[in-house]
């Protein structure tokens, strides 16, 4: 049944490394029975970052900013478009900050699995259990405010169309790699 494996990208941000969580997070990942099959640190810069989080991406920040200003009474006197610039470029400052794991995931509803244990992006919001609710706090309004950029420790891939693009951003087709694992036996 391959055609139900996917693949999805991990990316353990600055500050997940800076917190020595490296090694906790990617173990979740591993227990559920998802492959790693491609991994690696790096440390990106602005261009690179921008290519990862496109421009695109300015109103889904600003949308989440302002939910949780609102549930925060923060009353902002700057437009909704130069909030949202801003925390783009806290976004974009704050993943090019330190170094990153890099790693792609594989298994039957991958991107899916992955997301649930990462939680929500606000990890005030996240659920206990999940990567964001277990080890930070912040949301993404007290983020922007602080003009510190959403640290939520990881990024995933949000949809199947998503990783296939970010996973041939990061990795060379060479650098990935096919091999089987115990889980397998149950699977193909
Ligand atoms: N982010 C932010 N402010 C926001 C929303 C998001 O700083 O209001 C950051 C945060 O680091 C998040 C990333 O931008 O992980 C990408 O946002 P997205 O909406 O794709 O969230 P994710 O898929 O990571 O849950
Ligand atoms: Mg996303």
């Amino acid at each position: 049944m391959k055609e139900f494996i996917e693949r999805t990208l991990v990316i353990i941000k600055p500050d997940g490394v800076k917190r020595n969580l490296s090694g906790e997070i990617i173990s979740r990942f591993e227990k559920t029975g998802l492959k790693i099959v491609g991994l690696k640190m790096i440390w990106i810069d602005k261009d690179f970052a921008k290519k990862h989080y496109p421009e695109s991406l300015i109103p889904v920040l600003t949308e989440k900013t302002f939910l949780d200003y609102d549930s925060m009474n923060v009353k902002v006197n700057e437009p909704r478009e130069k909030v949202g610039k801003g925390a783009y470029e806290d976004l974009i400052r704050y993943i090019s900050e330190g170094p990153v794991i890099a790693m792609v995931l594989e298994g039957v509803h991958a991107v899916e699995i992955v997301r649930k244990l990462v939680g929500t992006t606000s990890p005030h919001k996240s659920p206990p259990g999940t990567i964001r609710g277990d080890f930070t706090h912040l949301s993404m309004g007290y983020a922007t405010y602080r003009k510190i950029g959403g640290r939520n420790l990881i990024h995933a891939s949000g949809t199947k169309e998503e990783a296939k693009k970010e996973i041939s951003l990061w990795f060379k087709e060479s650098e990935l790699h096919s091999y089987k694992g115990v889980h397998d036996e149950h699977i193909l």
